[in-house]
């Protein structure tokens, strides 16, 4: 038996391959290979389902944010508030961006930044932005933090890597607010191209337009208007995306419906798990649950792993507990103790409700409940 933490072959199933196969022929019959229709279609239809006005296309996820910021004009002395929990990217593109991450600590129950922190932080520090990550899926208090952003001219950069067909609240799909928004299209993601790309929406006709030019090279119309990157992305990949586009509704069903099942069977047992309110709102990238402590984890992966349950730790450690980041200020103790205490459970589009009664009943095993 065993539950996978993964589908692929369900994911590139037998009719994609074949509809994804005569897509990239075409592309090497007609030797189209950087920004061609595709790119162009996913565009017009990533932004409709996420309710922004644009939305380029650039290489990766990690590029998404790192212009993002530059289209901010963030750069050299300049602070950006990171939460303590995501994945390295993050606070790398602020480093590499020149900038100082500072943390703002997260939520203990969620891992997402929370607004109580920021609001102390912003005392002390003089933040040019902050880049709150809808993680796991889970979407970040953005109103809440809007309100302390806005009165002090502080930017926002929403990290929705993990975020594709997700929402803030109801009705407001995770791209639709005013900040700019990135994603990450890598092949594990929700929403998954066949090598490497990403995403930045926005509401702003200006912001668009820088974004547009600094993800090749700074190009404009006459000439090079500033200095950019090398951040296209292949017509391959936005072939790819524009088609798994057709299923990203129906795979982010799929992983509701795992979501809610878990949440009912969860009940009872000595963890701490997502609460109901975001089984309507969050991608479902990821399943996490908090356990009592560090060893308890260690004890508890092992036993996962031993019945074949795929199981992740996301994230080994908190971001400020990374060698590059040990020096940057800030909160960090709930981020801390929140990277000790979290696992994932499986969580794909394809996972059965038998599934995760064979999940929950290892975990009540372990728990000798
Ligand atoms: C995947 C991911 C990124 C980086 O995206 P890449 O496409 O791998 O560069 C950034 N932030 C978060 C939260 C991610 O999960």
């Amino acid at each position: 038996m065993g539950v996978p933490f993964y589908n692929f072959a369900k994911l590139h199933h037998h009719e994609f391959n074949i509809k994804v196969k005569e897509r990239i022929n075409a592309i090497i019959d007609k030797n189209a290979f950087v920004e061609g229709e595709y790119n162009a279609s996913f565009e017009k239809r990533f932004g409709e389902l996420q309710k922004a006005k644009f939305c380029p296309l650039v290489a990766n996820g990690t590029d998404a944010l790192e212009l993002a910021l530059r289209a901010y004009d963030v750069g050299h002395g300049d602070k950006v508030g990171v939460p303590g929990i995501s994945f390295f990217a993050s606070a790398e593109a602020v480093l590499t961006v020149g900038a100082t991450p500072v943390f703002i600590d997260v939520n203990p129950a969620t891992g997402l930044m929370c607004a109580e922190s920021l609001k102390r932080i912003v005392e002390s520090h003089k933040l040019k932005a902050i880049m709150p990550v809808h993680i796991y899926g889970l979407p970040a208090p953005i109103a809440e933090l809007e309100k302390v952003c806005t009165p002090l001219g502080i930017k926002i950069v929403e990290d929705a890597a993990q975020g594709q067909g997700g929402y803030l609240e109801a009705g407001k799909p995770i791209g639709s607010s005013n900040n700019l928004t990135t994603f990450s299209f890598y092949p594990t993601k929700n929403l998954s191209a066949f090598g490497d790309a990403g995403a930045i929406l926005t509401q702003d006709e200006k912001l668009n337009e820088k974004i547009v030019q600094l993800r090749n090279h700074g190009r404009s119309p006459n000439g090079h208007a500033l200095s950019g990157h090398n951040s296209r992305c292949d017509h391959i990949q936005a072939a790819v995306l524009d088609l798994k586009l057709d299923e990203i509704e129906q795979n982010n069903n799929g992983r509701r419906n795992a979501a809610r099942l878990y949440n009912e069977k969860l009940k009872g047992l000595p963890i701490n798990f997502p609460a109901d309110k975001y089984l309507e709102l969050s991608s479902w990238h990821l399943y996490p649950i908090q356990v009592k402590d560090k060893a308890e984890k260690l004890e508890l992966e092992k036993f996962l792993k031993s019945k074949e349950i795929g199981c992740a730790m996301f994230y080994i450690q908190s971001l400020p507990e990374e060698r590059p980041l040990q020096n940057c200020e800030g909160e960090k103790e709930n981020a801390i103790n929140f990277a000790a205490r979290t696992i994932c459970l499986p969580m794909n589009p394809f996972i059965s409700k038998e599934d995760v009664t064979e999940v929950v009943t290892v975990l009540k095993e372990f728990y000798n409940k």
